[in-house]
């Protein structure tokens, strides 16, 4: 259970400055003690969070740092996601032309570009740089995994007069962020570390959604159409589908409730056996003689208990690389089926890389460019350590150690899987 002192932001110190934002028309200033109520359901039932709230991103009146003496650095890690290059060139366009900020970095390939023996150097962003980048898919500044010492980014941030660094990452780049923020305050310095939530997941805590999730259901639910036609057009059809999802299956629901035409749907919060009378095959069967094909959706991290333990592999950052649900799965239909003499057409697809580099849609286009505005806002006013959430339709102001203290999975008492359990009509899975 949170508390307000996990939603307390902190900040550098007093705005002192009037926001240059305030020669523009109509702004629309936030007060900084303006909150978002964390419960917005009342009456019987409802659970009483005693006034429990989070601040409201917006820009400000008054600010921190002197926009003409500021340096900002922006910096995309982890995997890749619809909408990076949206947020890239939102951040640069709310500094450079609202706030006028003069010196605008790029960091090459994620953390790494801010280590100095990768031999690789910022990039000073531009108008011309970001003219046409949200029309692309990936990250025109590249991407990476794995630790670089925080001692070394906090080092290159003091050389190049670094004031702001924008981290967009996902769980292990807020965590990173965390720990350049740590020493940034430990050395009392004056920076500001300020996160935006890339998750195409959508398994980040206090963001109901962040960009690229809608680009990924659109595209993921155009394979499962792919998908379905297959099967409906073989003799006992199965169309296999692996989804993205870790640690959580809201693209594989969310996709799933989309198409309508999915029949299971498999996700990390749920275990599931494969054999026995209430086991996924044993269903899957029954599905098949009973209809002639059937759409099976599988999040990659799904089904994990079902492989026997080998030694852990991690990948560069340290996150455990999963083994492949999909291929599992489809090799034990092929021999469940083929014991039981029954022919089966079974197409696996797998289309992840895809569905990450397309560019974004146009509602993750908006979200991208309001979470980078509201990012440069907070930064402006000195808040720091600070991720842009996403709470009631609200964008929030959330401490990054609270929003990474835990991972969020898909809630199975929600609307989202309720609405998935129906329209599937699969069983509820009892291991
Ligand atoms: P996604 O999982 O969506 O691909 P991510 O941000 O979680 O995105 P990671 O590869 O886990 O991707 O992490 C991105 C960067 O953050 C990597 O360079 C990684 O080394 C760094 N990082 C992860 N955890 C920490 C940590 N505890 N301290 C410092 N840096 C970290
Ligand atoms: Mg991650």
């Amino acid at each position: 259970m949170p508390a307000q002192e996990d939603f307390a932001i902190k900040t550098l110190g007093p705005c002192t400055r009037p926001s240059p934002l305030s020669r523009l028309h109509d702004v629309g200033f936030v007060e900084d003690d303006a909150r978002i109520l964390y419960q917005h359901k009342c009456g019987a039932g409802a659970a009483d969070w005693g006034g429990l709230c989070f601040e409201e991103a917006g820009p400000r009146a008054s600010i921190y740092f002197d926009p003409a003496k500021t340096t900002a650095a922006v910096v995309t890690c982890g995997g890749l996601s619809p909408g990076l290059n949206n947020v890239i060139r939102s951040v640069y366009c709310e500094l450079a032309y609202n706030y006028l900020v003069p010196r605008v970095l790029g960091v090459r390939n994620g953390y790494m570009g801010l280590n100095p023996d990768s031999g690789l150097r910022m990039v000073e962003l531009t108008p011309a740089f970001v003219d046409n980048i949200h029309y692309l898919g990936g990250t025109v500044l590249g991407s990476s995994r794995g630790s670089q010492e925080v001692g070394v980014i906090v080092d290159t941030l003091v050389r190049d007069e670094i004031d702001i660094l924008f981290c967009v990452g996902g769980d292990g780049t807020q965590r990173g962020a965390a720990a350049i923020s740590d020493e940034v305050e430990r050395r009392g310095l004056k920076k500001a570390v300020v996160g935006i939530p890339k998750t195409i997941d959508n398994d980040l805590h206090y963001v109901y959604k962040s960009f690229g999730y809608d680009t990924a259901l659109e595209k993921a639910e155009e394979v499962l159409r792919g998908a379905h036609v297959e099967a409906r057009c073989a003799p006992n059809g199965i169309g296999l589908v692996k989804l993205m999802g870790r640690n959580a299956g809201f693209i594989a629901a969310g996709a799933a409730l989309a198409s309508q035409d999915a029949n299971f749907v498999l996700i990390p919060e749920i275990p599931f056996r494969l054999e026995g009378e209430d086991g996924f095959l044993t269903e899957l069967e029954r599905r098949v003689l009973s209809k002639g094909h059937a759409l099976v959706v599988v999040a990659e991290g799904a089904g994990q208990d079902l492989f026997t333990p080998s030694d852990t592999r991690r990948d560069a950052s340290g996150n455990v690389l999963h083994d492949d649900i999909g291929i599992l799965i489809r090799d034990h239909c092929h021999a469940h089926f083929k014991d039981r003499g029954i022919a089966i057409n079974l197409k696996y697809i797998d289309p992840s890389y895809y569905i990450r580099s397309t560019p974004a849609n146009a509602g993750d286009r908006i979200l991208s460019d309001q979470m980078a505005r509201m990012a440069v806002h907070a930064a402006m006013a000195g808040k720091t350590d600070t991720l842009i959430g996403y709470w009631h339709n609200e964008l929030v102001h959330v401490p990054i150690r609270t929003a990474i203290a835990e991972k969020r999975q898909l809630d199975l008492t929600s609307d989202l899987w309720t609405a998935v359990m129906r329209s599937t009509g699969q069983p509820v899975w009892r291991v």
